[in-house]
């Protein structure tokens, strides 16, 4: 939580930042990702919550009034089932804080609560996507928001690929900053395409190819391995004419398949394949299962885990890589005789000496199952925003932020210094 508050981040970041952002005495509005699960009216799961509270935090502490605006769920218009409400009261509890809750997301009552606020207190707004403008980036929508602050900051990277009236159009009306957790995320994954130490080891599991084909075929060209698991590999399989019985394979990820098998034959990156699997007759805890050396899978069975020789073989690559990404489980590790495969994977993830970050709401709710979350580097929160950086995508809710002042020129008298010490 203490994380980078008061030392800048390493490498490059282009955007102006919230650390630099006047904001005493001033309003200001922070675009957050509170797109939390909830059961039973209450908040499931405050991973994202939590992980904006350090931009709360210094906001606060530096004397400004906070209003705050995410989206839940995807409600049509006005769904009480989607209110913001236990939303702000899991946030009164965290930032030991009370929380004032707008009844809406603009208008005059939302305004008058705005313009009240003290220094250090918290207004949150409704559901940003009550608004039909929201997601058609709205220029009166935006014109609303940026009436309730002077200052815009986005911490919402699970929300940045998106072109929103509250990621986007506002970002044009008010001078905008990139929060502590999008600036780190944007820095994290920055470095992994830009400057990860070698061997870059690159682990992919999960449910479709062409979610994640555009990450593939840029780490084929920076990659030292790719390694594939999950119900994806099956694709691959299917694309090389390797029987694949009823395992998971969609018709549109067999060509991104053959695309990136194709653009491997010439890459100096190695794209790996499981060489064994653990199969099932059917979908289901209590299925009848059998571990299977090759990857040939008969009729009647179907793929849910890789096997024991792949997990170890995938686990020794990552623990000799100095960089290790990790996105998407190994198997179906919701379902306990198929986890093996993920949680092998997750252990040696946990416990690489290398750098290590792993992103996707699975896998990482994978390693939080496993008990291992604590022990990665970095957690990307960011999804589908994660995996559109990855691929080298510009990114709305970013672009739209301030520019950050150029570095300063090092001073002449070090120039003149190290001219001489060269000669
Ligand atoms: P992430 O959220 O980490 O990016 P995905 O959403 O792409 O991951 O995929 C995760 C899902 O893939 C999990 O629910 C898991 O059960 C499923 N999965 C993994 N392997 C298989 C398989 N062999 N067959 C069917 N489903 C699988
Ligand atoms: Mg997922």
């Amino acid at each position: 939580m203490s994380d980078g508050v008061g030392a800048p981040p390493r490498g490059r970041f282009s955007k102006a930042s919230v650390r630099d952002a006047e904001v005493e005495g001033r309003r200001v509005l922070v675009r957050v990702d509170f797109n939390v699960p909830l059961a039973d009216g209450t908040v499931e799961d405050d991973t994202r919550i939590r992980a904006a509270l350090p931009t709360i935090e210094l906001l606060r502490e530096r004397g400004a009034a906070v209003v705050l605006v995410s989206h839940l769920g995807r409600p049509q218009g006005r769904d009480p089932a989607l209110s913001m409400r236990p939303v702000g009261k899991s946030l009164a509890e965290l930032a030991g804080a009370e929380v004032e809750q707008a009844p809406a997301v603009i208008g005059g009552d939302v305004e008058r609560m705005a313009a009240a606020l003290r220094p250090g207190e918290l207004l949150l707004l409704e559901n940003s996507r009550f608004e039909p403008g929201e997601t058609r980036n709205d220029p009166e929508l935006a014109d609303a928001l940026a009436a309730l602050g002077d200052v815009y900051v986005n911490d919402a990277f699970g929300a940045a690929h998106r072109a929103h009236a509250t990621t986007a159009a506002v970002a044009e009306r008010m001078p905008g900053y990139a929060g502590l957790l999008l600036e780190r995320e944007v820095r994290e994954l920055t470095a992994l395409v830009e400057d990860a130490e070698r061997p870059l080891v690159v682990v992919l599991g999960g449910a479709k190819v062409s979610d994640k084909i555009g990450v593939i075929e840029r780490f084929l060209e920076i990659a030292d391995e790719i390694l594939i698991g999950g119900a994806m590999c099956f694709s691959f399989f299917r694309a090389q004419g390797v029987a694949t019985g009823d395992s998971m394979v969609d018709s549109e990820d067999v060509e991104p398949a053959r695309r990136a098998l194709n653009a491997a034959e010439g890459a100096a990156c190695e794209l790996r394949l499981p060489v064994d699997l653990v199969l099932a007759d059917r979908f289901e805890a209590g299925a009848e299962r059998r571990e299977h050396d090759g990857v040939e899978v008969p009729a009647g069975w179907m793929g849910l885990d890789v096997g024991p020789d792949t997990a170890h073989a995938y686990a020794r690559s990552i623990a000799s890589a100095a960089t290790v990404l990790w996105n998407g489980p190994m198997g179906v590790f919701e379902l306990e005789p198929f986890a093996a495969g993920t949680r092998t994977v997750a252990e040696a993830v946990a416990a690489a000496t290398g750098k290590t970050v792993v992103g996707g709401g699975d896998s990482v709710a994978a390693l939080q199952r496993f008990g291992l979350a604590d022990q990665v580097d970095w957690l990307s929160t960011g999804g589908g925003a994660s995996l559109e950086l990855l691929e080298g995508k510009r990114l709305p809710g970013v672009e739209a932020l301030l520019d950050a002042e150029p570095a300063p020129c090092p001073p002449a008298a070090d120039a003149r210094a190290s001219e001489q010490g060269s000669q």
